[in-house]
């Protein structure tokens, strides 16, 4: 929403009135959480520690874990759509050339997804003895060893998949409805709010400043 110069004196009281509520976000439970959040993901050795505590500019050289968790997922849907049509030609070849036509010939919507670019890697993963037998675990099976490529090996990228699926399955399968502020309002009164007012004299948190310097939209 567009604020214009007229409109910004006759809300000056709602931002004076944020002034008087300070808002204090419990800073110790977020610390908490950020360090939960960490030490799940770190607990094995990260893939590139180093790029991880200082950020560059650019694109990070580190494997994102659930970006390659997203990966696995679009290319299990993907697979599994070609699979009916693609698996006996693609598991009949004898080498790259033949993974590039499987796909080109009978996955055609799906080929410029994972060849040329993916050829070698779908290759030499369903020449391996450790390749599934069955339909839904071959595709599972390719889908997240070559969801991390070229940045992560075949089996790493298993390895982060297996532990995002494990982290997706340890998850509350309940959502947060409601989120409160603690604040502490000039009444006295310090504590969560009850629908973004002070509990004890009805303040009303004021979003205004938070609108005008850009950290929320409507
Ligand atoms: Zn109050």
């Amino acid at each position: 929403m567009h604020f214009s110069e007229k409109e910004i004196p006759l809300n000056y009281s709602c931002f004076l009135g944020y002034l008087r509520i300070m808002i204090v976000e419990f800073p110790e439970v977020c610390v908490k959480m950020a360090k939960d959040k960490n030490t799940d993901l770190k607990r094995e050795k990260p893939i590139d520690t180093s790029s991880e505590e200082k950020p560059k500019r650019g694109r990070p050289r580190v494997a994102r874990y659930p970006e390659v968790w997203g990966h696995a997922g679009n290319y299990k849907y993907n697979l599994s759509q070609a699979w009916p049509k693609l698996c006996a030609p693609l598991l009949n070849a004898q080498n790259v050339e033949d993974v590039i036509a499987a796909f080109e010939d009978h996955a055609q919507s799906y080929a410029q997804e994972f060849v040329p670019r993916l050829a070698s890697d779908i290759f030499e993963l369903i020449k391996a003895t450790a390749f599934p037998q069955r339909s839904k675990a071959q595709v599972n099976y390719l889908a997240e060893s070559l969801a991390g490529r070229p940045t992560v090996s075949l089996r790493t990228s298993r390895d982060i998949c297996g532990k995002m699926r494990a982290e997706e399955s340890a998850k509350s399968p309940y959502k947060i409805i409601r989120k409160e502020f603690y604040i502490v309002c000039e009444c006295g009164y310090k504590g969560p709010a009850e629908f973004d007012a002070c509990r004890k004299c009805g303040a009303q948190i004021s979003y205004l400043p938070d609108i005008l310097f850009g950290s929320k939209t409507f």
